[in-house]
């Protein structure tokens, strides 16, 4: 009988989610399970790392790697499992862009562990002592993981054949990429597996946004009466869907909440909180400073509303002897 694909899920800095979303397969995790032999997968099945190690090198059909990298015990493993696979996706924003563990790239190690095991008032003991990667006991060596300076994205530490976006992704779009990996029907090496348009153009609230748009004021979105039926950008509330790869079938929007970018750039985008800014700053219907002002002070966290999953991609933000992700 022929050999199952094998398979392996990891997550490197993530919520959790991303595992959520391959469970939220429902019967279709049974399908998926029946064509492929799943290898390694932490969260949910007991196989350790030296059973990766044992296997031959390339053995592995697809790894799927979620959550952004921020330890080297994660750098360690996605170049295992790199080693191990013929492909490996980048599955979810972080592992995509950085995604939401990006955003601590506005500090780095430093400032991090002074706040927090030093400074922050949840601190209990004085701020005298912080992680150490190496601790002698009596027992013998303690060991840690180093902490990285930076987060980041998977194809920023290893090379990555294909990405699956969102926060997480859908169901609808996992069973897809799993499918076409099964059938060997795989797009061009790079590709990120959901739409090529912005989010607008399969949006059900897209024949409702004027063709000129233009906004006088922007709105938060929990302190407005957001009428469902129509644009949620036309009503000033900051919709990132002009800006953001489609694919997740606006699932956001028709909850009436606007796009928050989870999807990333289109391919055409290098920088999708420059390209954010940018956007906004042809739809505001006014020149005047203040005016300018009074928006901003309804966008309280312009890096978190812009570059909420991709600041580790930002072109600006590198500290100083980072490489910059082209
Ligand atoms: S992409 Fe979203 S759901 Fe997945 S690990 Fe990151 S924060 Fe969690
Ligand atoms: S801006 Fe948002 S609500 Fe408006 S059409 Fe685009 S995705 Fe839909």
């Amino acid at each position: 009988m022929a050999q199952k694909p094998k398979v392996a899920f990891y997550w490197c800095a993530s919520c959790g989610g991303c595992e959520e979303a391959v469970v939220d397969l429902a019967e279709g995790i049974l399908d998926v399970v029946a064509a492929v032999d799943i290898v390694f997968w932490p969260v949910a099945l007991d196989f350790k790392v030296p059973d990766v190690e044992a296997l031959p090198d390339g053995s592995i059909a697809a790894s799927f790697i979620n959550g952004a990298v921020r330890l080297s015990e994660q750098e360690d493993m996605v170049r295992l499992l790199r080693r191990k696979s013929k492909y490996v996706i980048a599955f979810g924003s972080c592992s995509h862009l950085g995604g939401i563990p990006g955003l601590a790239n506005l500090w780095d190690r430093r400032s991090i562990f002074e706040w927090y095991y030093h400074k922050a008032p949840s601190v209990a003991n004085g701020g005298a002592q912080e992680p150490q990667e190496r601790v002698e006991v009596p027992e013998g060596t303690l060991e840690l993981p180093a902490f990285w300076d930076v987060v980041k994205a998977l194809d920023e530490v290893i090379d990555v054949d294909y990405y699956l976006p969102g926060c997480p992704p859908t169901p609808k779009l996992i069973g897809n990429a799993v499918n076409a990996l099964l059938k060997g029907e795989l797009p061009p090496k790079g590709a990120v597996l959901a739409g090529t348009r912005a989010l607008c153009h399969e949006c059900p609230l897209n024949e409702t946004k004027p063709e000129k748009l233009l906004i006088k004021e922007v709105k938060r979105v929990h302190l407005t009466k957001v009428d469902p039926e129509k644009c949620l950008l036309s009503q000033g509330v900051l919709c990132l869907g002009p800006v953001t790869r489609g694919g997740c079938e606006a699932l956001c929007v028709k909850g009436a909440m606007p796009c928050t970018g989870c999807f990333g750039p289109t391919d055409e985008v290098r920088d999708q909180g420059a390209k954010g800014i940018s956007y906004l700053s042809s739809i505001l219907d006014f020149d005047e400073e203040a005016d300018i002002r009074r928006v901003m002070e309804n966008i309280p966290d312009p890096v978190g509303t812009f570059y909420r999953y991709a600041l580790p991609r930002a072109i600006l933000t590198k500290p100083k002897g980072v490489k910059s992700h082209a």
